[in-house]
């Protein structure tokens, strides 16, 4: 065995940049766990900022749209929409029927156009 612990090229970690010692896996990264945590959460910081960033639009948009069908409205202008914080980008679904844009977010449709939604409603997908 030690014959071949001899003969694996040096591994270096990829947070610190030092050797990494021998022993347990034998495609090791890095050096600890430390740098490893180190390592991930700079690269994904900005991934987990642009997920939270969608997540809390379309959270936003669903609030919006339910708040609407709380108070039994089913069309509003875009202008209206965007007063209250609603952003027409952040859908979860988009399909077109009939020459129709129909849009989702989440359980809640919608028919988009240029300047305005109308039929909104809820649709149970399970
Ligand atoms: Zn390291």
């Amino acid at each position: 065995m030690g014959y071949l612990l001899e003969k694996q090229p040096l591994r270096y970690c990829l947070e610190c940049g030092e050797p990494i010692a021998y022993g347990g896996r034998p495609d090791r990264k890095f050096c600890s766990c430390g740098c490893r945590n180190s390592y991930h959460n700079k690269n994904y910081r900005e991934e987990r900022i642009i997920k939270h960033r969608i997540n809390a639009a379309l959270n936003k948009n669903h609030d919006v749209l339910s708040r609407l069908l709380r108070m039994g409205v089913t069309s509003m202008s875009l202008p209206d929409l965007a007063q209250m914080g609603f952003v027409p980008e952040y859908i979860t679904s988009f399909s077109r029927k009939g020459g129709r844009t129909e849009c989702r977010c989440y359980d809640i449709k919608y028919y988009l156009t240029p300047t305005r939604i109308f039929s909104l409603g809820r649709n149970i997908i399970l």
